[in-house]
């Protein structure tokens, strides 16, 4: 098939080279140029494992990039809407990415006479595919939808650091469409994906993409609340974490207890999903405690450092791990952000390592007098006394980087057990 995909993100150029891969012809679309021309190059313009290697295989070739949608759309059968949902004030979604590229499309359509699908991967609130997109594709492109062009909704559950291979080995795919020949030419697309393949609604499909983020999310809250408890009663909340995972009904996955979750999705689908409760007047309690918890969670390795060492003042501490998680250099609603930023107000010197994020936060944070960034975690650690723990990347799981040390961990690294004071942030 021939396959444009609008969003260069790690979503869209993920989707693309796995298409491509699969045979397809895939056109990427973005209005970052300088994105655009690195793909073009065969280079991945953010770190995910495999990518590098995709894009070499397939550009020139089978997958290309252009900044121009006209271009894009009228060499393509199906496109994908792959742009950021990022939140907006409130808890409420963002939609101006999503809305853009709908009347871009639309636009588009106007001029193209075969029948084409519009497909929306990114995340939007229950409702956005049905009530937004499609009238502004109807809108700008003065046609039918279901008659002359086709609209779907078709949700992503692919997780940085591991994109491709969950791309290729989904778990399920998910449908959403109104109309047969949207549903079949995605059935198509998707025929040698060995996993069950749900067909259903627009709106349904959207609302799995929110609850299954949700639901994910309350569990990592859960167990950090559980394990907080735990720490108060000297009781080590892995071992219950296993022998609750025993149980069929819960399974081990996402009970690991640490400081929480953050990166791209979580945080703000859990407050999308509130904001799209409030619109019809119902307030979530589950989601919105699952939130709250996770606000102050990374803040608990401060307050356990100063109960043990004191004011931080004139302090050197180290922080291991700036990625939200392993993997990946997405820094996107990452703990270590909130640690930094509140080891810096209270008067530390920060000396923070990872492997992939360097650069990332060096925009994010800029100069500051008492940060300093390094790729080497043994350079981080060298000058101070006091490690904090903030990403479980392998390089990490170095005894020598605690000898000594005052420790507290956020993520759970057994080699930190050597160092001469050691605890856990809920263990
Ligand atoms: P991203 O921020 O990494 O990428 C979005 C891209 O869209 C950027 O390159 C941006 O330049 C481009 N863009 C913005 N406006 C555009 C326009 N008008 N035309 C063309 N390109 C435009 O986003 P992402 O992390 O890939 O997420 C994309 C969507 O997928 C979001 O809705 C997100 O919630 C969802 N999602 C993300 C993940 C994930 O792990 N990142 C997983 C599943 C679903």
């Amino acid at each position: 098939m021939r396959i444009a995909i609008v969003g260069t993100g790690y979503v869209g150029l993920v989707t693309g080279a796995c298409f491509a891969e699969l045979g397809n012809r895939v056109v990427c679309v973005d209005i970052d140029r300088e994105r655009v021309e690195k793909i073009n190059r065969g280079e991945a313009p953010f770190y995910e494992e495999g990518l590098d290697e995709l894009l070499k295989k397939h550009v020139p070739g089978r997958l290309r990039a252009t900044t121009s949608l006209e271009e894009a759309i009228g060499e393509s059968d199906v496109s994908f809407i792959s742009v950021g949902t990022p939140s907006g004030l409130m808890d409420y979604i963002d939609l101006k990415y999503v809305e853009e590229v709908s009347r871009g499309i639309g636009k588009c359509l106007r001029e193209k006479e075969e029948y084409h699908l519009v497909v929306v991967k990114s995340t939007v609130v229950p409702g956005t595919t049905e009530h937004s997109v499609l009238p502004l594709i109807e809108r700008y492109s003065g046609k039918k939808a279901g008659r002359d062009f086709g609209i779907a909704m078709n949700p992503e559950f692919l997780r940085e650091g591991s994109a491709i291979y969950d791309f290729m080995n989904p778990d399920r795919i998910i449908i959403g469409c109104m109309d047969e020949r949207s549903c079949s030419m995605l059935k198509e697309l998707y025929r040698d994906f060995k996993c069950p393949i749900m067909i259903t609604d627009p709106k349904t499909a959207e609302m799995i993409k929110y609850a299954t983020n949700s639901f994910l999310a309350t569990k990592i809250s859960f167990i950090n609340d559980i394990g907080n408890i735990c720490k108060q009663l000297g009781i080590d909340v892995y071992e219950v974490a296993k022998g609750m995972g025993l149980d069929s009904r819960i399974s081990p996955e996402f009970l690991r207890a640490g400081i929480g979750f953050g990166g791209s999705c979580f945080p703000k689908d859990v407050k999308a999903l509130v904001g799209k409760a409030k619109e019809v007047y119902y307030r979530p309690v589950v989601l919105n405690a699952a939130l709250e918890l996770n606000e102050t969670q990374p803040l608990r390795l401060i307050e356990l450092l100063e109960k043990r060492v004191g004011p931080l003042r004139g302090k050197h501490v180290a922080v291991l791990g700036l990625a939200f998680k392993p993997g990946t250099d997405d820094m996107r609603e990452a703990p270590s952000i909130k640690v930094i930023t509140s080891l810096l107000m209270k008067g530390a010197t920060v000396h923070a390592a990872d492997p992939k994020a360097v650069p990332v936060a060096r925009k994010i944070f800029g100069e500051h007098e008492r940060l300093r960034l390094y790729e080497n975690a043994k350079e981080a650690v060298k000058n101070c006394k006091y490690v904090l723990i903030v990403t479980e990347w392998e390089e990490f799981r170095d005894e020598e980087l605690y000898r000594g040390k005052v420790v507290i961990d956020g993520r759970r690294v057994p080699e930190a057990k050597v160092a001469e004071h050691y605890e856990g942030v809920c263990w």
